[in-house]
């Protein structure tokens, strides 16, 4: 039975009673952990007249790590997924995009739902993490379930239909490395002005079989950088190589200006990003 506090905020105990309340109220929106949502009047946006909070759902918990799968619950905080996937080699980059998004609070109450869920915020960290590794968005309808690519779920608009929840995100497991880069102007806790993820397939002796790089914060919507994949696919695993490769392929990016940096500022630093995402899945070339 779900909690109504007051007219403006309902707290279900399911997924069925969450799906059942979105329903039936169009106006309702969906509050996880709030720390995008509460701060849009910083944004000139208006809060939300009526509020489901979904964080009591269990359906939306949790992290299971299979052998051929990941599934991660849209209600898991950045701090748990970085926890829960803390020395697993194949997710490295991932758990290093939850870990430094943000500063240490935010990231205790933020969730991945949250995270792709937030149309216009280029700068979500999770975001390129899970596009480099070629996840999959599990999003519930009252009558039906979707599964959809990350790729296609970021060319939505709203990526989360009204009257229906995001669950969580799915991984397949590959051999691969992965690793998360980004790049703040002043602190830590800022957002990032470019985030570069990869996740790479490599052969014994270091060559790269397959390559998903994928680009946040430059443009208004991460997107995958198929130019340098195709460029680094046969050659050596090597973090200054790649920079250099990058290098040559920045012209492709439309940065974005704003607040934080110019559109120019953030492309130009796409090969050092590279670099160090290189590096940081592969820690013994560093
Ligand atoms: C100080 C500060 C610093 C930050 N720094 C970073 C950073 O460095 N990197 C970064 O990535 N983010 C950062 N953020 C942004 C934010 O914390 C994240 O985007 C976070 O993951 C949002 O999650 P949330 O649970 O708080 O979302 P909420 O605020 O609860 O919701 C955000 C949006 O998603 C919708 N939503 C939430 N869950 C679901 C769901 N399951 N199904 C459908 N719709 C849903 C809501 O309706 C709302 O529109 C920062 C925020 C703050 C306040």
């Amino acid at each position: 039975m779900s909690t109504v506090t007051n007219e403006r905020l309902f707290i279900p105990q399911t997924l069925r009673e969450a799906l059942d309340l979105l329903a039936e109220d169009s106006a309702i929106t969906p509050i996880a952990g709030g720390t995008w949502l509460m701060r849009a009047p910083l944004r000139g946006e208006p809060l939300p007249g009526r509020c489901l909070a979904i964080g009591a759902i269990d359906e939306l918990a949790g992290v299971q790590i299979e052998e051929a799968t990941v599934t991660i619950g849209a209600g898991v905080s950045h701090a748990a997924l970085a926890r829960a996937v803390d020395g697993v080699p194949d997710l490295r980059g991932l758990g290093q995009a939850a870990m430094k998004s943000a500063n240490p609070a935010i990231r205790e109450v933020a969730t991945v739902g949250g995270n792709l869920a937030t149309g216009g915020f280029p700068a979500a960290d999770l975001v390129p993490a899970l596009l480099a590794m070629d996840a999959e968005v599990i999003v519930a309808h009252r009558d039906r379930e979707e599964r959809v690519p990350m790729t296609r779920f970021l060319e939505r608009e709203p990526r989360v239909p009204p009257g229906s929840l995001l669950t969580g995100v799915r991984v397949a497991r590959r051999r691969q490395s992965s690793g998360h880069a980004r790049l703040t102007m002043r602190t830590a806790g800022d957002y990032a002005v470019a985030i570069v993820s990869l996740c790479l397939g490599l052969q014994e002796g270091g060559t790269i079989t397959e390559a998903r790089v994928a680009v946040g914060s430059v443009e208004p919507t991460p997107r995958r950088w198929t130019e340098l994949e195709q460029a680094l696919a046969g050659s050596r695993a090597d973090a200054a190589t790649a920079a250099q490769a990058a290098d040559s392929l920045v012209a492709g990016f439309n940065g974005r200006d704003g607040v934080e940096a110019p559109g120019w500022y953030r492309t130009r630093v796409l090969p050092t990003l590279v670099r160090r995402a290189f590096e940081a899945a592969l820690p013994r070339t560093a």
